[in-house]
């Protein structure tokens, strides 16, 4: 059981799918202010993470044509790709989506791209978003 004193589901980040991550970058960086926070690549996407308060936006450019953000910018062009959830219990959540009959992209959490554990919610569950959930 975790042990932190619970904080309520809140945004962990937003992912944004670019064609150049260096471009968009210098916008939140440089003109916006937002400090640049280290995190590692995953899905096939090189990431950048900026920091607005405690949440993140995280920039997300294709490294691989068929990555889930490559078919993403070519179908929609970049933009909004998905929110990410922290909650306090990412297990319980996941089983109250299940329970709610939701469709799931993870059936079990797995590693995202900030070391920790993260699972997806089908954007046909979630009126057209697609729903990362975390926990801290
Ligand atoms: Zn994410």
């Amino acid at each position: 059981m975790p042990t932190s004193p619970r904080r309520g589901t809140r945004i962990a980040h937003v992912g944004i799918a670019v064609r150049a991550l260096d471009e968009m970058r210098s916008f939140y960086r440089d003109v916006l202010g937002m400090p640049e926070v280290p995190l590692d690549d995953a899905d096939g996407a090189r990431i950048a993470g900026l920091a607005a308060g405690e949440s993140l936006v995280e920039l997300l450019e294709p490294e691989q044509p068929e990555s889930p953000i490559a078919r993403f910018i070519e179908k929609r062009g970049p933009g909004i790709h998905h929110i990410c959830f922290a909650v306090d219990d990412l297990d319980a959540a996941l089983a109250r989506c299940r329970d709610a009959g939701l469709r799931l992209i993870d059936e079990t959490p797995r590693i995202g791209a900030e070391g920790k554990r993260i699972a997806f919610l089908h954007p046909s569950a979630t009126g057209g978003v697609l729903v990362e959930l975390t926990e801290d």
